[in-house]
Order: structure tokens, then C-alpha cells, then sequence
């Protein structure tokens, strides 16, 4: 059984703080401080570039690539770090696309994350070889798996709602219409109990600074199925993805196996600081985490319905179909949220209304959600948020 209160004291939490957007950005587990440290003074200051085999820096995004395979139920060498989200979205689309390359249509649902869309749009650009995304809404897109669809390309948990794909479910339809699927893991590594195996998903993406606790700018990873890494041609064909990249050839072959979706130089204080925190991960049942989630999640609407009228609940009310975070709607979510943060409940805004708030069980418990149900029932119905303050729209919401 994990025990969350022990997990709990792995991490910096502000004194007076309720952090609810774990689902945005991880909070910074104590020993990341000392790991990145430690890897600044005694690799990088002492190895210098020796580092890259005396640490062993350049296996990192394969060793970290496993354990983030245990979560989404990937096997060993199948999962690799690097670049960001967008740039993993890429590459797996790209490859997707070269597995159908006599069907045009690449399918998506308008919950999606922009940059998935951005980066798609960009690619058939360049491609310039007639394909085209269809975007349709998140409840159409079982039917709209037809025949003339190459490639499936959706995020399982909606950024905005929280509603939950059924990957296995969808994954399956797909395949027996020869559509290949590309799950983005966003809002699922970390979140719920994944697997990409079971679902015999073809390719995964997601990022590391979210649920995982990797930090700002921590790297994203890749997971191909091993059926077909062995014909994926890298469509981003970066040094390290090369078979040998220290005989500096001039021409370009794709490393073996999953190696070959890496792209240049891994960021290596980035990766100190997420394997300090996929240590706390290692003794973590993800079914346990799924359980717990549905219980804080479950209780948050409960208390928040039964004290906040005001708050629309925008997320599925049924938990088997939501990943890890509540939303609710509001007209003033953006002040609103912003008088929760100064009250200390920190979620997050959506535009063009949704107040966002991310259940994380590493860190979050019962006391933690009632005493959150509070405070924003105080903001609410003493409308705290009707401040000219609150009203000011910062770069990041
Ligand atoms: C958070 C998120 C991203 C972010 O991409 P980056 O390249 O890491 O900035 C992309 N897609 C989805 C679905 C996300 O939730």
C-alpha cells in the first residue's frame, strides 16, 4: 500500500499554501535541491565534459526513459527524454503518418492541447503531400474513425475538462479501421493508471514537469511500440539519434530502437532534478494514486457544489470518465481564481472560464481539499474576486 503522508514529506510546500496545479507544474521534491546541486558541483564542476561517461549523462534518457515506462505500463527501452512536448508530438506524427502513407487524414478533437494542433498543422506543411487535420469534437470522434483516417492523434485526459479518453477502447476501433493512434499522456503519466501496452498504443508522448515533478522545463519522452521502432524512420534526424554519432558520419542512420527518436544534447541538470523525483515515484502504485485522486476529486465537488452556487461544474461528473483535475465554470474565473491564489488556493485559469484545479495525492490530502472547499467558498460568496486587481491578466495563467 503507498502511504501518501510519507510522500507528502518529500516535498517543498510553501508554509500557507494549497497547491492544486501539481497538474500544471510539479511542486520541488527536497531532494531535487540537493540532486541538482550535488550534479552541478560534482559532475559539471568536476568532471567537465568527462561527465558525459564518468556520470554517465548520456544514458540518462533511456534510464529515465524505463522508469517513466513503468507508469504507462511501457517496457524497458521502448521510452525515451528529450526536447519538449511539442517537439515529441512531432516526431511521433511524423512517424505515424510514414506507417499510412496512402491515407491523408490525420484525426484530432477540438479538446486537444493547441500546440498538438500547432505542431501537426506545421508538419503537413512542410510535409506539403495534401494530408489534412480534421478536427472534430471530443464525443464525435468514434464516429469519426473512417476508413480514409492514417492517424489518430489525441490527448487521453482534456486539458481543460479533464474528460477521460478510453484509450484501450478507441485504440482498438482504430486499428481494426488500420488507423494508427498517437496518445498524448499530458495530463495521464502520473495521473492515473496507464497502459500503453494493454492498449497496444502506437505511439506515447508526454512531459515530465506536470504530474511527474520534473521541474520547469523538464524534458518530455517518447514511447514507441516496439513493433514498430524498427521502421520508424526519425523525421527529426538529430546526431544522438544516429546508430554512432562519435564516427561523425556524413550520412545519417537511425540508432537501434527507441534510441533513435533522440534528437541533440540532453539536458542534464534538467534530468538530476526528475530522477530526484522518480525516486518518489518508484514506490508508488498507480492504482493506489487512481483511488485516491477519485476520493479528493469526489470530495472537492461535493463541497464545493454544496457551498458555491455560482460554480458550474465542467468537468464529467462521473470520475471514470476524468483524468486527475476538476474544473468548474465561472464568468469571473479568471479574478476568481486570482483572489483564490491570494488566499492561498493555488489552480489555475482557462479561458475563456474555467478555474482548474489539480488533485495530486503525492502531496494533497483530505485536511488539504476541506480546507481548500473554505477558502474558496469565502471568495465566492463574499465575492473577494470583484477586486480591479484581480482583473489584470498576467503572460502565464
Ligand atoms: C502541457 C501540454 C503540452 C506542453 O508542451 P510543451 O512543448 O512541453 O510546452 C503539450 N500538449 C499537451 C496536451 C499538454 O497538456
Amino acid at each position: 500500500m503507498t502511504d501518501f503522508s510519507a510522500t507528502k514529506q518529500k516535498f517543498e510546500l510553501p508554509a500557507g499554501v494549497i497547491y492544486l496545479d501539481g497538474n500544471s507544474l510539479g511542486p520541488l521534491p527536497h531532494a531535487a535541491k540537493d540532486r541538482v546541486a550535488q550534479t552541478v558541483a560534482d559532475e559539471w564542476g568536476e568532471m567537465l565534459i568527462t561527465g558525459w561517461n564518468k556520470a554517465g549523462w548520456m544514458a540518462q534518457p533511456s534510464q529515465l526513459g524505463d522508469r517513466i515506462g513503468r507508469l504507462i505500463g511501457a517496457p524497458q527501452g521502448t521510452v525515451v527524454l528529450g526536447d519538449t512536448l511539442s517537439v515529441k508530438v512531432y516526431q511521433a506524427v511524423a512517424a505515424a503518418i510514414d506507417m499510412v502513407p496512402d491515407r491523408k487524414v490525420i484525426l484530432t478533437d477540438s479538446g486537444n492541447f493547441p500546440t498538438d494542433i500547432y505542431m501537426v498543422e506545421g508538419l503537413i506543411k512542410s510535409l506539403n503531400r495534401g494530408h489534412e487535420l480534421r478536427i472534430v469534437s471530443p464525443e464525435d470522434i468514434e464516429a469519426a474513425l473512417t476508413a480514409d483516417v492514417g492517424v489518430l492523434m489525441l490527448t487521453q485526459v482534456d486539458y481543460r475538462t479533464g474528460r477521460l479518453h478510453d484509450m484501450a477502447a478507441l485504440t482498438k476501433r482504430a486499428h481494426e479501421l488500420g488507423i494508427v493512434t498517437v496518445w498524448d499522456l499530458a495530463h495521464s503519466a502520473g495521473a492515473l493508471a496507464v497502459d500503453v501496452t494493454a492498449a497496444r498504443a502506437d505511439f506515447a508522448v508526454g512531459c515530465t514537469y506536470k504530474y511527474l515533478n520534473g521541474g520547469p522545463g523538464a524534458p518530455a519522452f517518447i514511447y514507441v511500440s516496439p513493433d514498430h521502432i524498427a521502421n520508424c524512420a526519425p523525421a527529426l534526424s538529430g546526431w544522438l539519434g544516429h546508430e554512432a554519432p562519435f564516427a561523425f558520419d556524413l550520412d545519417y542512420r537511425p540508432g537501434s530502437g527507441i534510441e533513435r527518436m533522440r534528437v541533440g544534447t540532453p539536458p542534464v541538470l534538467q534530468m538530476a532534478a526528475l530522477g530526484a523525483a522518480l525516486d518518489i515515484w518508484d514506490g508508488v502504485d498507480m492504482n493506489a494514486i487512481r483511488a485516491k485522486s477519485i476520493a479528493l476529486s469526489e470530495q472537492f465537488i461535493h463541497g464545493i457544489e454544496a457551498t458555491c452556487p455560482m460554480l458550474r461544474l465542467a468537468s464529467p461528473r462521473d470520475p471514470a470518465l476524468r483524468g486527475s483535475q476538476v474544473s468548474f465554470a465561472f464568468e469571473h474565473g479568471y479574478a476568481a481564481m486570482q483572489a483564490c491564489i491570494a488566499q492561498g488556493v493555488i489552480g489555475d485559469f482557462r479561458a475563456p472560464d474555467i478555474m482548474r484545479f489539480g488533485f495530486t495525492p503525492l502531496f494533497i490530502d483530505q485536511t488539504d481539499v476541506d480546507r481548500a472547499i473554505a477558502i474558496i467558498a469565502k471568495v465566492m460568496n463574499d465575492q473577494l474576486w470583484d477586486n480591479p486587481a484581480y482583473q489584470i491578466k498576467s503572460t502565464v495563467t
